[in-house]
């Protein structure tokens, strides 16, 4: 598409995103709601709301949400309802859902996203509490299947202003927002299994208008890079019928991954077709002060805390304090690391380097980590001491660590013989006799060839096995030469 019909409209959006809280059974009732159980095997009464049945709440789904909440720094509604919204649809075979329309959770709030133009804040709408539906699972023949394990299944649901007005900042919106539930221990944020699930609302406006267009809601996005994807394709095809001339109607649509395509699902309901009204089998609930306060006393560390820390108490770049926050287990560590050197770069390079490397190989988190941070401190200073060097340290040694947690870095070090010459006197004769083996290549650095000093100075550490300070065997055989 040319830039110039690109130029002529604003491209607003908006997006919903809906989190499984984790929660070991289900919001109104106890019925488990955990992943991947066989069909049919994870569904009551309550949740079908069977006559003579009554839903209770799960203070827990409650208190996750108000969790998120505080994080994104929304008001907490005190007096809170749940509501019925009424409709029709074969993975809701009660007939309504229960959410909570006039009196979300929470209201208000932001969260701060970094894009490639910067650091901005993306207000939020609300955060309300409601019960997930089942699911349709559609076969390639006739049949449509439905799974009501996930019916009831607790969620909140994270709604946007329509506030930002490009496909990377839609996609950098639920990055963060991603981050923050694992942070928060609220949601598992796995967009493939649909714990965490985006719709994004799209519309265009020519620059001048003072009315918004009419949005296009699109679903079934099943991971962030998808979510970039759809609103692009989306905000194309909108572009291509205005200029036609033609209208945008307002509808659901569904994104085709394979196809990069959005295609219509069904025209969005009018609100009022939901008839919401306050659902008479649940009591209203009231957030206390007591209550509020127990909460905040057990937020974790936030990620942008964390960041903020990072960068001015350990002085790293916004770039390391970016990759060390992104994700909580690793930032912990991190600043456990940092409990014990005062050389915050140094832990801040063997986190990116050796310690990642072995995450990634072995797909594990850094709260499986083997090695306490102690020791990989103890790593450093023996490094910064000139005990040891980097390369032994990261090739030879850091592997026996993970081999050998338990057993004291000093031994491991004696062990492997990998405490490093920086005495004068046990490093001088080595040297010397390199120097004598090497008549010829003496000449020639004499004459200039400097290079040859990287030659020098491998046959020294080959001899010393490894163990002679590079530091002091280079001025050491400078000085050398100098004098033959
Ligand atoms: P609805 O009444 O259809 O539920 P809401 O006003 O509740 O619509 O908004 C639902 C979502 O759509 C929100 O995330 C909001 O930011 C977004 N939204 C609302 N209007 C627009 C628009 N014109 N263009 C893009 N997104 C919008
Ligand atoms: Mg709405």
């Amino acid at each position: 598409m040319k830039e110039e019909i690109r130029q002529k409209y604003r491209v607003v959006i908006g997006l919903e995103v809906h989190a499984q809280l984790l929660t070991s059974s289900k919001i109104f009732s106890a019925e488990p709601s955990s992943f991947g159980a066989a069909p049919n095997t994870q569904v009551g009464v309550i949740t079908l709301a069977h006559p003579g049945t009554l839903p209770k709440l799960n203070r827990r789904a409650f208190e996750l949400a108000i969790k998120m909440g505080l994080a994104c720094g929304s008001e907490i509604s005190r007096n809170n309802i749940f509501d019925r919204k009424n409709y029709f649809y074969p993975d809701l075979p009660k007939g309504y859902q229960i959410t909570q329309d006039r009196t979300p959770v929470c209201r208000g709030g932001s969260v701060t996203i970094k894009t490639k133009d910067g650091v901005r804040d993306v207000k939020l709408n609300r955060i309300h509490l409601e019960e997930d539906a089942g699911k349709s699972i559609h076969t390639e023949g006739p049949d449509t299947f439905i799974d009501l394990n996930r019916a009831g299944v607790a969620l909140i649901e994270i709604v946007t202003e329509p506030n930002m007005s490009t496909a990377e900042e839609a996609a950098a919106f639920v990055t963060e927002v991603r981050k923050l539930v694992r942070y928060l221990d609220i949601c598992d944020g796995n967009m493939e299994e649909g714990s965490l699930r985006c719709d994004a609302n799209v519309s265009i406006m020519l620059k001048d208008a003072t009315v918004f267009g009419k949005k296009v809601e699109i679903k079934n996005m099943n991971s962030i890079r998808n979510v970039q994807r759809a609103i692009n394709v989306e905000i194309e095809r909108q572009m291509e019928l205005a200029e036609k001339g033609e209208v945008i109607a307002s509808e659901t649509r569904t994104y085709d991954a394979d196809k990069n395509k959005t295609f219509g699902m069904r025209e969005k309901e009018e609100l009022n077709d939901y008839r919401y009204f306050p659902d008479p089998d649940l009591s209203p609930v009231v957030v206390s002060d007591e209550w509020l306060n127990q909460i905040k006393a057990t937020m974790p560390a936030l990620p942008h805390e964390l960041f903020n820390k990072f960068v001015s108490q350990y002085k790293l770049s916004e770039y390391d304090a970016t990759v060390l926050t992104d994700s909580k287990d690793i930032a912990l560590y991190m600043d456990a690391l940092c409990g014990h050197t005062k050389n915050y770069k140094a832990a801040a390079n063997w986190m990116m380097g050796p310690v990642k490397s072995w995450l990634n190989e072995s797909q594990k988190n850094a709260d499986q980590f083997p090695v306490i941070p102690k020791n990989l401190a103890d790593v450093i200073e023996l490094i910064d001491s000139g005990t040891l060097n980097f390369t032994g340290a990261s090739q030879r040694l850091f592997p026996e660590m993970l081999q050998h947690p338990e057993v004291p870095v000093r031994n491991l070090v004696d062990q492997l013989g990998l405490a490093q010459e920086s005495n004068q006197n046990s490093i001088l004769p080595i040297i010397e006799e390199v120097i004598a083996a090497f008549p010829e290549e003496v000449k020639q650095f004499k004459k200039g060839k400097g290079a040859l000093i990287g030659m020098f100075m491998g046959e020294v550490m080959k001899r010393s096995q490894g163990k002679a300070d590079p530091k002091t065997t280079k001025d050491l055989l400078l000085n050398t030469l100098k004098e033959v």
